[in-house]
């Protein structure tokens, strides 16, 4: 049998042949690169944090001002944004050109790295102006086009695993953006589609077993984000910790100033005063680990 990883449907010979580049040359193998200064796939755990929409800029101030007192390295936040419904996203529409341009003048002003999705090619010279990383969101996860014309630019790129993608199908994408050269590129576990079998499972369910499996098989740091895959607040700080104590090479998180009024997602904010204690937290299991929050 060719299964050297028993359980799992990666075999020896996709790692020669499917995802080459991708794939661990020895078990130390890791890609360790800097990003706006911050040093992924090391010891240090990078963390990403802001609201799911970039709603005004009054919002995006006053997120960076905030989060960037508590300990977070990048601000996040999406003026493309996949919306499930339309109706939103119509509303929306008009803003994102304009919520780059926000993003811009936080940046500037509080000298802040950025990271935003984009959702199509035409808009890339555009975000790629503001953008320190490129997110390639999971809906997006297999458009190859896309994710050729992404890494061409050869910005930094997190890749988010679409939420019914295996480990095999989501290290065949990130292929596509080593393939062109780029190698700066992290990897994001955002919750998986299940079957609710049982009701303590939200709309995704965080697969912590694939942040182990991933780093058994690749090179490429992993973050975690707990907001999308918990779905609900009340989680958020557990799966992030337990997201640390499982390997993880970053966390992403949703904040925002008023998280039951947040104009999307509004169960999954975090507030500020529970950001800022978490970090705490994320520090103290980070150091059980011998790694540490990223400074
Ligand atoms: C997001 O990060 O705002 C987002 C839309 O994530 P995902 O692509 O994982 O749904
Ligand atoms: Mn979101």
């Amino acid at each position: 049998m060719d299964n050297k990883f028993p359980g799992k449907d990666i075999t020896e010979s996709d790692l020669k042949e499917k995802f080459p580049l991708v794939a661990k040359k020895n078990s130390k193998h890791k890609s360790i690169f800097e990003i706006a200064g911050v040093e992924f796939g090391g010891d240090q755990i990078p963390i990403f944090a802001g609201p799911n929409m970039i709603e005004s800029k009054e919002l995006i101030f006053d997120v960076v001002k905030n989060v960037k007192k508590s300990g977070a390295n990048f601000l996040r936040g999406g003026a493309f944004k996949p919306l499930t419904f339309p109706y939103r996203s119509k509303k929306y529409n008009e803003t994102r050109e304009e919520g780059i341009k926000w993003l811009k003048e936080a940046k500037e002003e509080f000298n802040f790295p950025i990271i935003t999705e984009i959702m199509e090619e035409k808009f890339l010279p555009l975000v790629c102006e503001v953008t320190d990383i490129i997110q390639i969101g999971s809906r997006n996860m297999q458009n190859f086009p896309f994710l050729t014309a992404c890494a061409k630019t050869n910005k930094p790129i997190m890749l988010k695993r679409h939420y019914g993608a295996s480990l095999r199908d989501w290290l065949g994408a990130a292929e596509y953006i080593l393939y062109e050269g780029n190698n700066k590129l992290i990897l994001c576990e955002r919750g998986v589609s299940v079957p609710h079998t049982h009701r303590s499972t939200s709309r995704f369910l965080l697969d912590l077993q694939v942040i182990p499996a991933t780093q058994e098989v690749t090179h490429l740091p992993i973050v975690s984000d707990p907001s999308h895959a918990t779905f609900w607040r009340p989680w958020v700080k557990s799966m992030t910790l337990a997201s640390i104590a499982s390997g993880a090479d970053g966390i992403m998180l949703e904040v925002h100033p008023d998280p039951e009024n947040s104009a999307v997602d509004p169960l999954q904010p975090i507030s500020f005063d529970e950001f800022d204690d978490l970090v705490k937290d994320m520090d103290k299991v980070a150091k059980a680990i011998d790694k540490r929050i990223a400074k």
